[in-house]
């Protein structure tokens, strides 16, 4: 079966056609061979970075935050779940260290705003 999708390695995006023959997949279309690489990831074993916010508590700010590496793709709804009930208290540095030990990966979760800057906030719901 072919498949198609765009390498998000580089700006090049090189569009990717994928056929699977039997335990092995055929890459074209990549201009270097991370895009071999980047293919076989993605249909077997997805990651992405989680990037979210979480709750400031006793205020209406919400904090930035993302994953130190790459989780799971299909548990990235359910960390994002599990960190709508979590709130941090200010001051927070950028690049703190929130939780440890998340998901299959154990990432962390780390601060990527300090919560005062007017751009990295939004009103919570
Ligand atoms: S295959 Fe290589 S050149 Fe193409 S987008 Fe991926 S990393 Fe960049």
């Amino acid at each position: 079966m072919m498949n198609e999708m765009i390498c998000f390695l580089c700006p090049n995006s090189c569009l990717l056609e994928t056929v699977a023959e039997g335990t092995e997949i055929k890459v074209s279309g990549n201009l270097c061979t991370k895009g071999q690489e980047f293919a076989q990831k993605e249909l077997t074993d997805p990651e992405r970075v989680l990037t979210t916010t979480v709750r400031v508590r006793n205020r209406r700010e919400l904090l930035s935050v993302r994953s130190d590496r790459p989780v799971k793709k299909a548990e990235l709804s359910e960390l994002v779940q599990k960190l709508k009930s979590f709130e941090v208290d200010l001051p927070i540095q950028i690049g703190q260290v929130l939780i440890s030990g998340m998901g299959l990966n154990k990432v962390s979760i780390i601060a990527t705003s300090d919560g005062d800057s007017k751009l990295n906030t939004k009103f919570a719901q």
